[in-house]
């Protein structure tokens, strides 16, 4: 499989270093709030990352996925609701799996939390390695990493080395993206806030060092095989994870570095603070079910930025439900022979789907082979040239590419759990039934009225009448 990498600038071809098992980081959410749209866009592309090497390329997979559960805001945000910072960042570690369900996400291997003690004695046991090689120093309880020690720091961001301040520290966790500073690795307490003493001294761990430390402990001796996350962490923190890991260690950090490009919103002002990012709810609350949102996620190269709106969001959405009327229809042929020009176009849609997969994940590529064969196989079921084994070899051919995609799996997991409102749906759709076999037709059309307005067709047939969302 090729993979663009960060670290060099081009595609390379991807082998785990021991050939069997991957061994990957991905940086998680940072627990002070429910996850947004834009981070599950790049849990999304590591989830298809991670699919296409375990079921397309047969490795094993060794996953961690971390929650950044203390820093200022997950401090603020909890004292702000008067609870502890565990309770509060539990809530949102439990909306995060729930959401991950719901948009069809693997189950990794490892989800550490930075509190976690084993973690935290990590942590505190990479900063002492530093310390012992002479990188670290100390000023008013804190403990920094001194960037000057390290002749090839900014080797990821490919940092000017003009732009480097000597002696400058910086212990927030936010960070200026232009100017490469000595950054904290342990906060001395401040009052009132969560403290842990496991050798540094009374404090709590910067950002940067929980991700080097845990990575480590979890997957063992550098060079992992693949670190990832967004594109906005290239610089300062991924580049300061390598810092911490390389220098405590003396071995390379990670071989591959792979970054997702950004999620725009349709407005400009897209920050937290103004309340215009959108969650998994929002896009329930609008009508959409996840499995629209998984699809429009991964259907743009994950090295492109996307811009959001519902106009895409409900394109996305048609584009998968032409997906599952198709293969409904395949389902419903009954009988007839093997056609062998079947078979064979459905032999070089697989090929070509898999070349476009092992391409820096061309999702878009590997889409458009699908709708291709799609649109081919709708004509010979038109033209009775698909009869049960071909049937059979379609949903094979296509269960094979939702390996990779897990997205129609997932509509069909949604189709199967009715929620509360497709429930109201089917009774309105019922009530109907009963207006029409009682003759109160004005009323039976104003249902289907009110639920065309509410983005709901029905199709009335021989069996009764099916709803679909436009
Ligand atoms: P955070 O909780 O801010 O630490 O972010 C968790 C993950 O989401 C990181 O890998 C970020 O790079 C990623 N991320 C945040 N915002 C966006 C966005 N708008 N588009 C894509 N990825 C994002
Ligand atoms: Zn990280």
């Amino acid at each position: 499989m090729r993979l663009y990498n960060t670290l060099t600038r081009t595609e390379e071809t991807f082998v785990p270093a021991d050939g069997k098992t991957v061994r990957m980081y991905t940086c998680g959410l940072t627990v002070y709030a429910r996850g947004h749209i834009g981070n599950f866009r790049t849990f999304v592309a590591l989830d298809v990352l991670r699919r296409a090497l375990r079921h397309q390329e047969g490795y094993a997979m060794r996953h961690v996925v971390n929650f950044t559960d203390v820093d200022d805001k997950t401090i603020t945000a909890s004292a702000q609701a008067g609870v502890s910072l565990r309770a509060y960042t539990d809530r949102y570690i439990q909306a995060f799996h729930e959401d991950c369900a719901a948009l069809g996400l693997e189950a990794v291997e490892e989800n550490p939390r930075a509190t976690d003690e084993a973690n935290l004695r990590a942590m505190t046991g990479m900063i002492q390695a530093l310390g012992e090689r002479g990188h670290t120093y100390e000023s008013e309880g804190s403990t920094y990493f001194r960037i000057a020690t390290m002749p090839d720091y900014g080797k990821l961001a490919r940092l000017d080395h003009e732009g480097i301040q000597a002696g400058a520290r910086v212990d927030a966790d936010t960070y200026t993206k232009h100017d490469a500073r000595d950054f904290v690795l342990w906060k001395s307490t401040k009052p009132g806030e969560p403290t842990w003493d496991y050798g540094c001294g009374p404090g709590r761990p910067g950002w940067h060092i929980e991700c080097s430390a845990m990575a480590l402990r979890l997957l063992g001796d550098g060079p992992i095989d693949i670190h990832g996350g967004g594109i906005d962490l290239i610089f300062p923190h991924h580049e300061n994870e390598i810092a911490q890991a390389e220098c405590a260690t003396g071995r390379q950090f990670a071989r591959f570095w792979v970054h997702v490009e950004f999620l725009n919103l349709e407005h400009e002002k897209m920050s937290k603070s103004l309340g215009n990012v959108y969650n998994i709810q929002d896009i329930r609350d609008r009508g959409f079910r996840p499995s629209a949102l998984r699809y429009l996620l991964m259907s743009v190269h994950y090295r492109k930025q996307l811009t959001f709106s519902f106009d895409i969001l409900a394109q996305a959405d048609a584009a998968l439900t032409r997906l599952t009327d198709f293969l409904a229809r395949v389902d419903a042929v009954a009988g007839g022979d093997a056609h062998p020009e079947v078979l064979a176009r459905l032999e070089a849609a697989r090929r070509a789907f898999r070349t476009h997969i092992a391409d820096d994940l061309n999702v878009p590529g590997a889409l458009g082979v699908m709708f291709e064969v799609l649109r081919e196989l709708n004509a010979a079921i038109d033209a009775r040239g698909v009869g049960r084994p071909d049937a059979e070899a379609i949903r094979a051919a296509f269960g094979e590419f939702d390996q990779v995609l897990g997205v129609i799996s997932l509509r069909r997991a949604e189709d199967a759990t009715p929620s509360a409102d497709d429930a109201e749906i089917t009774a309105l759709v019922e009530a109907r039934r009963l207006a029409r076999v009682n003759r109160q037709f004005a009323l039976a059309d104003q249902i289907r009225v009110d639920l065309d307005a509410r983005g709901i067709i029905l199709e009335d047939g021989p069996a009764g009448t099916r709803w679909k969302r436009k």
